[in-house]
């Protein structure tokens, strides 16, 4: 049984024009080969941007690349036919597909509608205005396009929360909707500006009965049309935690398996994590972004930065059976709104951290197996280059995972500069000791016992040359590359 290993199969700025479904369905065969055994694909329905949409601004859920809506038949990653043929290429090699779900928001309304709204202070959600006025809103999405096809539902002003945008008067802001439910926001969301139910456009209103059974409904259709291995949750601070506290279990009772449910609660605190993770009763893993932070501090810090400490506060740390971990994403590659890029030096220690340590799923972000080059504007207004390369080493540290990451771990976090630890192996699959510095070419003094007495072992990422012998005790010095990691094999397992 493969452990499990994520491929995050796109970044922000993936070319367009239908490329990466059929890419997708080409490289299913090698990613299965290399270890990969879940693909999390971007949002796979129509966004306001139409062919050019990330798909995060989500319009209709339920067009898949199928209908003429917002300027186009396909999505920027392809039509519903090409998404089939992807989908089905991975489960054909075994790889479970994971959806991306986008349910805090909808944008690109067909209609307007007059409504009565209440200013709200940006900073403080919670200071509603207590006077209503009279605003044009865009919140009617009657797709159509789709003329009724899947579902019949129309969303109107009483499925939402809030808007950004008002028109006669003309304001941005925040804007609360007068509407049947409560005067505020919804509860169980981050509190940061008090209350962050509202994130952008038109705000999904969940305590509207109508609006949940759609969201089962349409979450119940996708299963039925698509290979479905499971979720991820997009920007789920912003979403009442009882909501999918009752979304994921009938989604998992619907599909009759159990369904891999990550989800995004994008905050580097502990408490706030287990807060939400006891809200939607354990049912879920959340990405580790306090991890995520250290790799992008230790890549910055070089040999200042601490080794040891990597792995304090964080997710995979305190609840490991709750932890993705990954190295970057969409949302953190640079330009993109929180950036903070792992530079390539210390990618494969990070990535050796999460691959093959017994703690948590790791995630492993496309431009970093595939490399990428992009270019839009910075925070100064100026156009940006950007080339990130691929880690060279990534497919064998993904190998590394499915045939040495065995057995018991044993952590050699003993010195600042240079840290490690030990798989043991099992009866059945051999181990490997992990070797890692941020500074100058070192080596650690690892003690295997007796039972590996006399063994040569050699760098499976093949950063070393070196053949090494452990003595009549089964120890031996294991070196590494300056800013380097090398992953030691009996050389007897690598035939
Ligand atoms: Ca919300």
């Amino acid at each position: 049984m493969a452990q499990r290993t994520l491929l995050q199969a796109f970044h922000w700025y993936y070319p367009g024009d239908g490329r990466l479904w059929p890419d997708i369905e080409e490289k299913a065969a090698s990613l299965a080969e290399m270890g990969i055994t879940d693909v999390w694909l971007p949002p796979i329905y129509k966004g306001a941007a139409g062919g050019s949409s990330v798909g995060y601004d989500v319009y209709d859920l339920f067009d898949l690349g199928e209908f003429d809506q917002k300027g186009s038949v396909a999505t920027k990653y392809g039509d519903r036919a090409a998404l089939e043929r992807a989908t089905q290429a991975l489960e054909a090699k075994g790889i479970g597909v994971i959806y991306d779900v986008v349910f805090n928001h909808k944008m690109g309304a067909d209609e307007t509608e007059r409504v009565h709204v209440h200013r709200v202070t940006p900073d403080n959600r919670e200071e509603i205005d207590p006077d209503t006025f009279e605003a044009t809103v865009h919140t009617r999405f009657t797709f159509p396009g789709r003329g009724g096809r899947y579902s019949e539902f129309i969303w109107d002003a009483k499925c939402f929360t809030g808007v950004d945008h008002i028109e006669d008067p003309d304001e941005t802001g925040v804007f609360k909707l007068v509407n049947d439910y409560d005067e505020g926001w919804s509860v169980e969301v981050d509190a940061e500006f008090g209350n962050f139910d509202y994130l952008m456009g038109s705000d999904i209103e969940f305590r509207n009965k109508a609006v949940y059974e759609e969201l089962k409904h349409w979450g119940r259709w996708l299963m039925g049309e698509l290979p479905c291995a499971g979720f991820r949750l997009d920007a789920v601070k912003h979403i009442p935690a009882w909501f999918f506290r009752d979304w994921i279990g009938h989604m998992r009772e619907s599909a009759g398996k159990d369904l891999f449910v990550v989800a995004e609660y994008w905050h580097p605190d502990l408490e706030a994590l287990r807060n939400y993770l006891d809200l939607v009763d354990r049912q879920l893993m959340l990405f580790d972004v306090a991890l995520h932070y250290h790799f992008h501090d230790a890549s910055k810090g070089g040999a200042d930065y601490d080794l040891r400490t990597l792995f304090d506060g964080t997710l995979v740390g305190a609840m490991p059976e709750h932890a993705v971990t990954l190295v970057a994403n969409h949302d953190t590659q640079p330009l993109q709104s929180l950036e903070a890029p792992v530079e390539p030096w210390f990618k494969p220690l990070a990535y050796a951290l999460i691959l093959l340590r017994e703690q948590g799923v790791p995630c492993v972000f496309h431009p970093d197996l595939y490399g990428a080059d992009y270019t839009d504007k910075g925070g100064d207004g100026q156009d940006h280059h950007i080339e990130m390369p691929a880690i060279e080493c990534l497919p064998r540290l993904i190998k590394a995972r499915q045939r040495f990451a065995n057995g018991p771990q044993i952590d050699l976090f003993d010195e600042p500069n240079c840290i490690g630890f030990i798989r043991q192996g099992t009866s059945e699959a051999p181990g490997c000791v992990v070797v890692m510095t941020n500074a100058g070419e070192t080596a650690k003094a690892v003690d295997l016992g007796q039972e590996a007495a006399g063994v040569a072992f050699r760098d499976f990422l093949g950063h070393r040359d070196d053949e090494i012998t452990t003595d009549e005790k089964g120890r031996a010095s294991f070196p590494v590359n300056g800013g380097s990691v090398s992953v030691w094999v009996r050389a007897d397992a690598l035939n």
